[in-house]
């Protein structure tokens, strides 16, 4: 039985007077069914475990090197993560393949990082709108995947989030059918390479929020939600929780 997973992603957003969100919600979920995760900027990371210890709620960093230390100005060891507090780290999001050149080989490497020190890697995979309308969305993920997750990766260490980047903050969604398409791909491939591949989560995530997260949850292989924009309020990041737990 695969345990949910709302994973919240606060982006380039959040200073410390909004920790208070974190408060919230960690005292409107004190015993959910499903796991909940938020991973908010490097800077919050350490105040955010703080204020989330003994709740619920698990922190998350949004990248992290390759590297496990040394000359590398401005970036954050995946080691440095756990010391502040993380239990997971999303790696390969679409905002840092496109703002940062990100690879494949890349976001493999860095979720051996992560592995190495024992964070749970988030890996997102997810075709554009031109790709898409091209009909290679199936053909995009599925190298997408083979070549992010590390041959190494088991359900433990490992968490698949499908966001197709069309449907990033821009409030459009797939239907369930192109979900569900999406996500029965994505077991079969780890089937194809993973003993528990049953056992890997696979969330969903793209404009993802209250009024559409029931029908989302109901959708074949979807395990949960990678939530951008509304995971940075506790009423909206706990309706979406509320629709996961029911489902
Ligand atoms: C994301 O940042 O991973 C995301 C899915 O964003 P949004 O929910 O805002 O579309």
């Amino acid at each position: 039985m695969r345990r949910k997973l709302a994973a919240g992603n606060w982006k380039m957003n959040g200073l410390a007077a909004d920790l208070s969100e974190i408060e919230a919600l960690a005292a409107a979920h004190p015993a959910p069914r499903s796991e909940v995760l938020v991973c908010p900027p490097a800077t919050l990371i350490a105040q955010m475990a703080w204020k989330a210890r003994g709740s619920a709620v698990m922190v998350g960093g949004q990248d992290c090197h390759a590297r496990p230390s040394g000359a590398h100005t401005g970036d954050i060891a995946a080691a440095m993560l756990k010391d502040a507090g993380a239990s997971h780290v999303i790696l390969g999001h679409s905002e840092r393949r496109a703002d940062h050149g990100e690879t494949d080989a890349l976001v493999r490497a860095k979720a051996g990082a992560a592995d190495a020190a024992g964070l749970v890697a988030v890996i997102c995979v997810g075709e554009t709108e031109a790709e898409r309308d091209a009909g290679e969305t199936l053909g995009v993920i599925g190298a997408q995947l083979r070549g992010s997750v590390p041959d190494g990766a088991t359900a433990a260490s490992t968490v698949i989030a499908y966001e197709p980047v069309w449907a990033i903050g821009t409030g459009r969604t797939p239907t369930p059918a192109q979900i569900a398409e999406v996500h029965d791909f994505l077991r079969a491939e780890l089937g194809a390479r993973f003993a528990d591949a049953e056992d890997f989560r696979l969330l969903y995530g793209g404009s993802v929020k209250p009024s559409n997260a029931a029908e989302i949850f109901a959708t074949s292989n979807v395990d949960g939600a990678l939530v951008g924009g509304a995971s940075l309020k506790a009423a909206d990041f706990g309706a979406i929780i509320a629709a996961l737990d029911a489902a």
